[in-house]
Order: C-alpha cells, then structure tokens, then sequence
C-alpha cells in the first residue's frame, strides 16, 4: 500500500506495478502540496556557482527512460525534453564555461561568447545551452497516474490516519497490506514523525509572456513552459514563512524575470507550496526502525521530478528482495532522533 501519490509515490506505485505486484494508492489531495505546484523543471547544472546537480550522471539518463515508459504506460503526454539556455553573468564565467572539459559534454549544447538571444533576454556576454534537460507536466503525471490506478481499482481517495503493524501485515480499515510506505510529502504521520522532514516553502508566478520565449531560460529564476503560459519560480523560504502567496514573494519573482528576460509578461496568477526537504538534502528512504513493515520515500526536497524516478526504482528493488537502500538516503542515519523521540 502507497500512502501519498505526489511525485514520490507515483514513481514508487509505477515501479511496482511493473515489477508485477499488486499495489494499492491512497492519496487524499491537499491544496499546495509539493507537486501540484511544481513548476517541473529538471536541469543537471544547478546553483549560483553551476555546478553538476548531485549524482547527476546517474539520475538524469534514468529521468528520460522512466517519465518515457511511464507515458507509455499511462498513455498520456508529460515528459518534454528541452534545452535550457543559462546567459552568463560576467566574463569569469564565460571564461570558464568555454574551457569546459569532456565531464560536462552530456550536458553542454553550445556555449557562445557571444550575445545568442539578445531580443529576449540580457546575455552581453553570451551564455550556455544545456541538453539533458527539459520538464514534466507534474499535474498531468500525477493525474495520469492516479487514473491508471483507478482504472484497476487499485486507488483510493482518502487520509491515512491510523494503520496497524502487525507481524503478518499491516492493517487499515478492511484492507490488509504487507507493506505501507508513506510518500506523504511534509505531512509525516505520527508514527514516523520523528524523522526530520522540513517544509522548505516555495512561492511561484504564472505569466503571460507578449511573446513565446525560444528556449526554457534560466538564470536565478526560470520561465517554464505551462501551455500556453509559463511558470515562473522559485522562491525559497525554509524558515519564518507563513501559509500562503505573499506580495514580497511575487516582488522578488518579477524583479528577477524582469532583470534578464526582455519580454514584457502579466502575471495571471501566484501559488505557494511545500517542498519536503531533509537538513542534509539527501532522499528519506528505509523502513521504520521498530516497525519494518511501515517504510517512508520521502525527502525529495527542491528536486523531485529527477530524484523521484532514481530513487523510486531504488525503493521498489529494495521492497522486492533485490536491491538495498544506500548508505547516503537511508533513514538509518537519523536513527538517532528515533531513541530520543521513544
Ligand atoms: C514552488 C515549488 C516549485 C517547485 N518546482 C520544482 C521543479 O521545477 N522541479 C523539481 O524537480 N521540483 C520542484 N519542486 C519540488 C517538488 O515539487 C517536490 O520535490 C515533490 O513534489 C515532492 O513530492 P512528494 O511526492 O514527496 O510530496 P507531495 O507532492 O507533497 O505529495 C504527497 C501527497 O501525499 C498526500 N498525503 C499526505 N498525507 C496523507 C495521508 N495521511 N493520507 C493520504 N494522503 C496523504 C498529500 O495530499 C499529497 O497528495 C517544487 C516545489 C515547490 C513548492
């Protein structure tokens, strides 16, 4: 039984069912969880300094390969594979990126000194073109998803708030299941809530662009496409936030678009979710240190539509018998919140 069905747990009901076993979803829908919100984007060279995103040789081939067999499955169109055009902030930087060595060729286009988009966007000193990247429709992945499930009465619309452990399976209302793994995103049910899970709030914009962009662009804040308008994000708020779009939030977002894309856009509209981060960034995999029949994937933090297929496929192996749960995102290391939490 799959608790939850944001990216996580529809990664996790996927690889399941593929593998043949008989799942069963629970999600009850709450306004701005994480991937309703999402704006999708998935991107290898990441941060202020362009940086290779953590194990991104790894994540990113298996991030085509499973959001593609899952169209398949589904029967639904989400996965759209775009290049990202990043422009340069100064000369350093350019220097930099156009002595790039052989490491950074799955993911480097074209690199230009050279102003490449100049009608739309500030890039004086040229920029980069990124591949490998693109972004997933999460609405439509998740919805799709739900679908499939539903079309094999193997989804139920509910909240989960009490399950039983017992030594041949868990129990909850009529339905016994071998497993329970939570996929809930920032709501942990009691049981695991000694697990350090931090709501990192997210502010983004829906925008009217005057003009279609050329490519996705990037560059402290992203415009994406969302047919026929373009999301913009994200802000990142991990402490003092409070519930809700907020007039600073949509400030930061326009001033930012405003300071690199030419394009004159409105702003059609303004949403808030929860991102569900660990303090080290890492996944939550693993199953409950007392209880190994209840287990969580969790943890996808600011990354979930490429961590969510890797680590998704992880979790299944490693419910099937063939397969462990690595060392880096196994729960195990914050057992030590669990003696004191007892
Ligand atoms: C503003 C914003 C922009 C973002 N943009 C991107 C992006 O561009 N690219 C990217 O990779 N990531 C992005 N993210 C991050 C991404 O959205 C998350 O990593 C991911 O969605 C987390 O998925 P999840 O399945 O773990 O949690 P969630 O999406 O929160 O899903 C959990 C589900 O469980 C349900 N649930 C909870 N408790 C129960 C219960 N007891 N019983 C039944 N159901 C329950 C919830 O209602 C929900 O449906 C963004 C996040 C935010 C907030």
């Amino acid at each position: 039984m799959v608790v939850g069905q944001g990216l996580a747990g529809s990664s996790l009901a996927l690889h399941l069912a593929w593998a043949g076993r008989s799942v069963l979803v629970v999600d009850q829908p709450a306004r701005n969880q994480s991937s309703s919100v999402a704006a999708g984007l998935f991107n290898p060279v990441t941060g202020k300094l362009l940086s290779k995103t953590w194990r991104a040789d790894e994540l990113f081939p298996y991030t085509f390969e499973f959001y593609q067999r899952a169209e398949r499955t589904i029967g639904a169109t989400f996965f759209h594979p775009q290049p990202i055009y990043r422009p340069f902030l100064s000369i350093e930087e350019q220097n930099q990126w156009m002595s790039a060595g052989p490491e950074w060729q799955p993911y480097l286009e074209r690199v230009s000194s050279t102003s490449t988009f100049d009608g739309q966007v500030y890039d004086p000193y040229g920029g980069m073109i990124l591949k490998s990247c693109g972004y997933v429709d999460v609405n439509r992945f998740v919805r799709g998803t739900r679908e499939w499930f539903g079309a094999r009465e193997s989804f139920v619309e509910d909240f989960v708030d009490d399950v039983q452990p017992m030594d041949e399976g868990v129990q909850w209302k009529n339905i016994r299941a071998k497993r329970v793994i939570f996929c809930t995103g920032c709501a942990l049910p009691p049981v695991l809530s000694f697990l350090p899970v931090r709501p990192l709030k997210g502010e983004t914009l829906t925008v009217k662009f005057a003009e279609r962009p050329n490519l996705i662009y990037n560059r402290a804040v992203y415009a994406v496409p969302a047919d026929p308008l373009y999301k913009i994000g994200a802000t990142y708020q991990p402490t003092k936030w409070v519930p809700g779009i907020t007039a600073e939030g949509r400030h930061e977002l326009e001033e930012k678009l405003k300071s690199f894309i030419k394009i004159p856009f409105d702003v059609i509209d303004q949403q808030w979710g929860l991102r569900p981060a660990s303090p080290d960034r890492r996944p939550l995999l693993g199953a409950h240190p007392r209880h190994s029949r209840l287990l969580i994937f969790n943890g996808l933090g600011t990354k979930g539509v490429s961590l969510a297929p890797y680590f998704g496929r992880q979790m299944a192996l490693f419910l099937e018998g063939s397969g462990q749960i690595e060392d880096l995102v196994n729960i195990n290391r914050f057992k030590a919140l669990y003696s004191k939490f007892e």
